[in-house]
Formats: C-alpha cells, structure tokens, sequence
C-alpha cells in the first residue's frame, strides 16, 4: 500500500495537477479543529499530539498556524473528504448483499438505459446512500451507457451472447455481482451477454454461466480460446501508468474489436487519448464525462488533499 509522501511532495503534486486540472474553489467557510489528540499527526509537519479538522475527520494539524498553511489545498476539498468518511461509515453498518438488493429493487423501475443516476435511482435517496449504491453499479452503468453510444458498432447479431471482455479485471471488477452484470440484459431486451474478466490479479473462479473469470495480462492471442469479444472494456486501467499495456494496445487497434477505458481525470484521458492515437487508434468516442461515474469519491493514498472518482471519464477506440 502506498504510504503519504512527505508534505512538500504533496504541494508539489497537487501544484502539478491545479495546472492540468483547476480545482473548483472552497465553497463553505473553513472548519475549526477538535481538541488535541495523541493519536492524530500534523499533515504539515508531522508532529503528534495533533487536532483534527472537524469539517472532514481526515485530516489533523498541530495547531492554526499549519491549518492556514495548508488551507488553500485542503479547503477545497474538506466537504468530499468528509463525504467519503460518510460513506465508510455507511457501507460499514450495511451488507453488502442489502445495499445490493435495495439498488435492483430501484433499477427495475427504469425499464430503459437511463439518462443518468437520477433516472435510475430516482431521487429520494440520503446522499450517503445514493453514492454508495453509484459505486456498486458504476461498472455494469457505464458499460450500458458505452453500449448506446457504439450501438453501431457492436454486433447486432442477437442469436448469440455479446461478448464483453474485462480487461485490468482486478477485485473491484470481481465483486460485481452476476445479477448486477446481468442488469444489462434488462436494459437490452433480447440480448444475452458474456463477460469475462482477464487481470493478473485475479484467480480462475468464474461467477455462474455468464460471467468468467481468467487470470493474466490480456492479449489478443487469447481469442483463440476465450473467443473474438464483441467489446473490451478497461475501467481505470491507468495506460499512462502500466508499460504493460503498449502490448495489449497495439493488439486492439485495428482489430476491428472496438475497446473501451475510463479514467479517474480529465487529464489522464487526454493523456491516454495521445498515446492511444499516436499508436494507430482511431476514436469511436473521444473522452468525455461519463453520467455514470461513482458519485463515491476515494481518497488518494499518497496525497492527503486529493480523491477521484471511478470511471469518472469515458473514452471509445478501435
Ligand atoms: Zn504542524
Ligand atoms: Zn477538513
């Protein structure tokens, strides 16, 4: 697990991404600090006893003077940080399988693929729960919305299962539920669908007849056995971080199999979006915002004062 890098590294990445990506300002006043704590450690320097900003819970300073200090980047993002403890908490009281079951009593109103999270969870949800149940569906959500905008170039063939190779399958992938997957053959009447997913970290340990699970690095030789897909998805495959990848990509382009990724920021789908179209890729859907990314924030591992969201962009290739 990456650990916080040291507080000067955390300005210095944060300068770097506030000039690829303006953040929005602070919109609520900032937030005091509790008392001294001997568990909690100052963000700037380090120092314990330390007071926790009570806006967020997430993060601690020795006193005033570091709080100011450091304002300008944790302002911003006190209010999602505070979300994100909101939703910890949230997700520690319900099972899984319950919040599961709440979200596909909720989906099976919407008898279309929906515009957006409003139209598929209506709007009478605690934020906290509304964010949550996003993330357990983000997956299968932005795969249905991938779906109708490359309508035209997924086969339309009904007599067999659309295959949708997973690629970068990692446990975030393997704990959607076959029933969420299977969402999808209700948004699309008269279609079946197989999905497979392929990631080094995974063991071989499909999940019922529709959705496989195959360890390894993806590669296009493996059509011979897994069969040709009739889409690939990546969700946050992070190509500008994993060489791995060059390999897989130059596969698929010109394959003819059109492929998928989603990234965190926008930045990083500009970024994939160069290398993608500097090996040849042709784009089906140049990045965009997706109306289904996880409205559930998670916190970087390495930089106090930043999260993402999943699939926060969308991008399509062939
Ligand atoms: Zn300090
Ligand atoms: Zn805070």
């Amino acid at each position: 697990m990456p650990r916080l890098l040291d507080y000067p590294s955390q300005c210095a990445e944060l300068e770097k991404m506030a000039r690829l990506e303006p953040r929005p300002p602070a919109t609520a006043e900032p937030a005091g600090l509790a008392p001294a704590s001997p568990t909690a450690t100052c963000l700037v320097c380090g120092i314990s006893p330390a007071r926790v900003c009570l806006g967020c819970d997430g993060v601690a300073y020795c006193g005033d003077d570091h709080r100011r200090l450091d304002l300008r980047w944790h302002a911003p993002v006190c209010p999602a940080l505070r979300a994100i403890a909101d939703d910890l908490a949230h997700l520690r009281e319900r099972p899984r399988e319950r919040l599961e079951a709440a979200l596909l009593a909720r989906a099976r109103r919407s008898p279309a693929v929906p515009a957006g999270w409003d139209d598929w969870l209506g709007p009478d949800l605690s934020p906290a729960e509304r964010r949550c149940l996003s993330d357990l569906a983000t997956r299968p959500l932005t795969l249905a919305h991938l779906l109708t905008l490359l309508s035209d170039h997924v086969l339309k063939d009904t007599s067999r299962p659309t295959a949708i190779h997973v690629i970068a399958a990692a446990q975030r992938e393997r704990d959607v539920s076959p029933g969420l997957w299977l969402e999808l053959e209700r948004l699309f009447p008269g279609r079946r669908f197989a999905f497979t997913l392929i990631g080094p970290e995974l063991a071989a340990d499909d999940l019922g007849p529709a959705v496989r699970v195959v360890p390894g690095l993806y590669r296009r030789a493996q059509w011979s056995e897994l069969g040709r897909p009739d889409l690939v998805i990546g969700y946050d495959c992070g190509l500008l971080l994993y060489p791995s990848w060059k390999p897989t990509m130059h596969d698929l382009r010109g394959s003819g199999v059109p492929f998928a990724i989603t990234s965190y920021r926008g930045w990083e789908a500009a970024g994939e979006a160069r290398v993608l179209r500097a090996i040849g890729a042709e784009p089906l859907l140049p990045p965009c915002p997706n109306p289904f990314a996880s409205l559930s924030a998670r916190r970087s591992t390495t930089v106090a004062n930043d999260f993402a969201r999943d699939n926060a962009f969308v991008s399509a290739w062939r």
